[in-house]
């Protein structure tokens, strides 16, 4: 896994933010829920946390720990960037950044909110 290219250890990753928002969103709703419908969201939020620890082997484990490190402070760790804007904080990104190339080794992250980027264009 260690050789994989870095566009393809970017979408693992966004798979993994995913799995990650909807484990989020299915918390939330539990918390909102009345006490009769909680055994069908705990049903629900226990097959996407499995799901999510599943996938969690398909990531890169320095990924990984990128990830889990960004995702203590954002609740989403890869942002898209648009026109070099981070849109995860709006901070215009450096010329010297620029869209990883397949060869590239490093993830890209942004230097003022630290998430991890990928290029829509
Ligand atoms: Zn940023």
């Amino acid at each position: 896994m260690n050789g994989a290219r870095i566009l393809d250890r970017l979408q693992r990753l966004s798979h993994l933010q995913d799995l990650e928002m909807m484990i989020h969103e299915a918390e939330d709703a539990k918390a909102k829920k009345a006490e009769e419908e909680m055994g069908f969201h705990m049903r629900g939020l226990e097959k996407l946390r499995a799901a999510r620890d599943k996938w969690r082997a398909q990531v890169d484990p320095r990924d990984l720990r990128l990830f889990d490190r960004i995702v203590k402070r954002h609740l989403r760790a890869i942002v898209p960037v648009e026109e070099r804007i981070c849109l995860g904080c709006y901070v215009t990104l450096p010329t010297s950044v620029s869209p990883p190339a397949g060869d590239q080794d490093r993830l890209l992250t942004c230097e003022n909110c630290g998430r991890i980027l990928y290029w829509l264009e």
